[in-house]
C-alpha cells in the first residue's frame, strides 16, 4: 500500500444517497451522516470468482485478470482486467483493460477502454446529473 502522509481526511460520497462527507483517512468504515447507512470505505481487489449479491464500497475496486464479479458494482472507481456481469455505477472513473469485460450498464463520469476490452450494455458517461437543483428551472 502506498503511504500517504499528508492526507488525514478524505472525502467520501455515500453509495446510497450520494451525500458527500469527510472521514478520517484511516477509517475503514463509517456511517453516512445523512442516511445513517453503513459505508464500506475499503478498496477491494478481486482475484477470483467473487460470489456476492452486490459489491458496494466508497473505495476503489480492482478486478484482476482472473477475477469475476457476477453482480452489480457501486464504487468510487473501478478497474477491470477480469469479468463483471452486472450494472456498474461509479463516481469517478471506469477503466477496462485489454483482458477486461463488463456485461451490464455503466454509469460513470469517465470511461476508458483499452484495445481488447469489452463492454456489452448501455453507457451513461459524463458529469453526474444533479438530482434536485437541475438546470431545467433556469430558463422559463
Ligand atoms: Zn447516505
Amino acid at each position: 500500500m502506498a503511504k500517504r502522509q499528508t492526507a488525514t481526511k478524505r472525502e467520501i460520497t455515500c453509495t446510497h444517497c450520494e451525500h458527500v462527507s469527510e472521514v478520517s483517512a484511516r477509517a475503514m468504515s463509517a456511517a453516512c451522516p445523512k442516511c445513517n447507512k453503513r459505508l464500506d470505505l475499503e478498496d477491494h481487489k478481486i482475484q477470483r470468482y467473487h460470489a456476492v449479491r452486490e459489491l458496494v464500497t466508497c473505495g476503489a475496486v480492482v478486478i484482476e485478470k482472473k477475477g469475476h464479479v457476477p453482480a452489480p458494482i457501486r464504487a468510487e472507481s473501478l478497474q477491470v482486467l477480469g469479468k463483471v456481469n452486472g450494472d456498474v455505477r461509479v463516481l469517478r472513473s471506469v477503466h477496462i483493460g485489454k483482458t477486461g469485460s463488463i456485461t451490464g450498464d455503466i454509469v460513470a463520469p469517465i470511461l476508458t477502454v483499452d484495445d481488447g476490452g469489452l463492454v456489452d450494455g448501455y453507457l451513461e458517461i459524463g458529469p453526474r446529473k444533479k438530482n434536485k437543483t437541475d438546470e431545467s428551472h433556469a430558463g422559463r
